[in-house]
């Protein structure tokens, strides 16, 4: 499905069989997605000399990859140029994630690596950063002792302790709105634009809100404005985040939520697309949906994690709602977003989850068909209430609700994806992988097709040839773009 976007949309070329390669020397006439930014040109390069360069690593959460392209932007702007390999760099920087036991257990494995590299090269400046770090500063010096900063997330001025070039920076380096996705080898098309930092709600088996604090709105008109100059810069794709993203405004003076905020935003010449995550199923109200389906470049997504489909293990979760207001805001969803995808998020083997609570939670899957679910096996982080209860529920059980779990989306999603053969999607070409452009729907499905020429940032049409579990296969149709 097309949706109707404000202002004209132009089809740049209709593309037969052998449309593919003029309409890449058409489009690339095209100053839009013309997008030759400092971060551009340096990725992949080789330096010469003595220009200095940085090595990043992100896990976790879009809010951590937001913030690493805040990073980068500050480097970049100081002139050092990224580099992938450990060994070539002057700055190290690790973007860490806690939200489970395998997250950590990665980054303290990264962490541990770096001996190595510190003691072949001294001079080397190694910073933690992410949800590792709040509160754990002198935990964490007395561990890893070749590490040279710990900042929280939050303090990203601190860099100037290892980077000193920042001191002397002429651009005001906090205003940078250099929120980046880093997508492929194209940092240009798409970008997350955090908006409100922490969480209020106290999930039980939740490390973030002590990490991440408590609830703080970033001002209407900053985001507003800093959507602005992404656009300028050539960002057609906009992605506003928080933990709880839905509950953005609730500490501000004025009133103006986030279907206000999505107004806004969608008022932007040059944003054609605009999503956002992740949202608080309390909180998912009906001018919400009413203005998702409403505002032309919102796309029909939701992500809406529900966590069990079970009333008593979600009141031990503290989810504050039940499966059946979950029901609801799905069904209001659907009847209201013409087309629209649902992803959710699931714990399975919550402490004291029965098979037949468990049985609940599948059913729920059954019932909605969600287009994506993000399982994971619960994981004790220590500090958070339920990491007091005993985690009753050996790990085979665990892994084996989680297989079936993904079994049944295995064959959900082959299904969505089957049903959509022959049918036209416009896609936003965000990369190349093994041989393919990739690009995703506006309801977030991956769609890969072939074609010689430069396409990244390109809004194309493409027909759905085939499908598969995960992704579609598509031919190019037409490459749109806003006249
Ligand atoms: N704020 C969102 C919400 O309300 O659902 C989710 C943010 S949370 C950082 C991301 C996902 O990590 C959650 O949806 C949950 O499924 C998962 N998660 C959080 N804590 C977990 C834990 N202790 N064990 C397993 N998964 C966990
Ligand atoms: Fe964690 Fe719950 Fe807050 Fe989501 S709403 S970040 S799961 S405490």
């Amino acid at each position: 499905m097309i949706r109707a976007r404000r202002g004209p949309v132009r089809i740049l070329r209709q593309l037969g069989a052998w449309g593919a390669m003029s309409a890449f020397l058409e489009v690339a006439l095209e100053p839009l997605h013309l997008i030759p930014r400092a971060t551009r040109a340096q990725a992949g390069s080789s330096p010469a000399g003595d220009e200095k360069r940085y090595c990043i690593w992100t896990i976790g959460c879009q809010m951590n990859e937001a913030e690493s392209s805040k990073v980068e932007a500050m480097l970049g702007q100081v002139g050092y140029l990224r580099t992938e390999s450990e060994d070539d760099a002057d700055v190290i920087v690790l973007n860490s994630c806690v939200v489970r036991q395998a997250a950590e257990d990665k980054v303290v494995g990264k962490i541990g690596s770096l001996a190595r590299v510190k003691r072949l090269k001294p001079d080397v400046r190694i910073a933690l950063t992410g949800c590792m770090v709040t509160g754990q500063e002198t935990k964490l010096r007395a561990r890893f002792p070749h590490v040279d900063l710990f900042f929280e997330p939050s303090e990203f001025d601190r860099l100037v302790e290892i980077v000193p070039e920042l001191a002397e920076a002429d651009a005001d380096l906090a205003e940078l709105p250099h929120y980046y996705q880093s997508v492929g080898s194209n940092p240009g098309v798409a970008a997350f634009v955090p908006i409100i930092y922490g969480c209020n709600f106290l999930c039980s088996y939740c490390i973030v809100p002590y990490r991440r604090g408590k609830e703080i709105s970033r001002p209407f008109d900053e985001i507003v404005s800093e959507v602005e100059r992404l656009a300028l810069q050539g960002v057609r794709e906009v992605t506003l985040l928080g933990q709880t993203v839905n509950a953005y405004g609730h500490d501000l003076p004025d009133g103006r939520d986030l279907a206000d905020l999505l107004t806004a935003v969608d008022a932007v010449p040059g944003i054609e697309r605009l999503r956002f995550l992740t949202s608080h199923p309390k909180y998912f109200n009906d001018k919400l949906i009413e203005t998702i389906a409403e505002l032309p470049s919102v796309c029909e997504h939701v992500n809406l994690p529900v966590q069990a489909g079970d009333d008593e293990v979600l009141r031990r979760m503290r989810r504050t709602y039940t499966a059946d207001h979950y029901r609801d805001r799905i069904a209001k969803i659907r009847a209201t977003i013409p087309g629209v995808t649902v992803s959710t998020d699931i714990i399975v083997g919550f402490p004291g989850e029965t098979d037949e609570q468990f049985d609940n939670t599948m059913r729920l899957l059954e019932e909605i068909e969600f287009d994506k679910v993000h399982v994971a096996m619960y994981s004790p982080r220590p500090g958070t209430l339920s990491a007091r209860w005993e985690d009753d529920i050996p790990n085979d059980a665990k892994h084996a609700r989680h297989t079936r779990v993904e079994r049944l989306m295995e064959r959900v999603s082959a299904a969505h994806y089957a049903a959509m053969v022959g049918e036209t999607r416009e896609i936003l070409v965000d990369g190349f992988a093994k041989g393919r452009w990739r690009g995703r729907t506006r309801g977030n499905q991956l769609v890969f097709f072939d074609a010689s020429g430069d396409w990244l940032g390109q809004m194309v049409e493409v027909r759905i040839t085939s499908s598969s579990t995960w992704y579609l296969l598509g031919e190019p149709l037409s490459v749109m773009a806003m006249a």
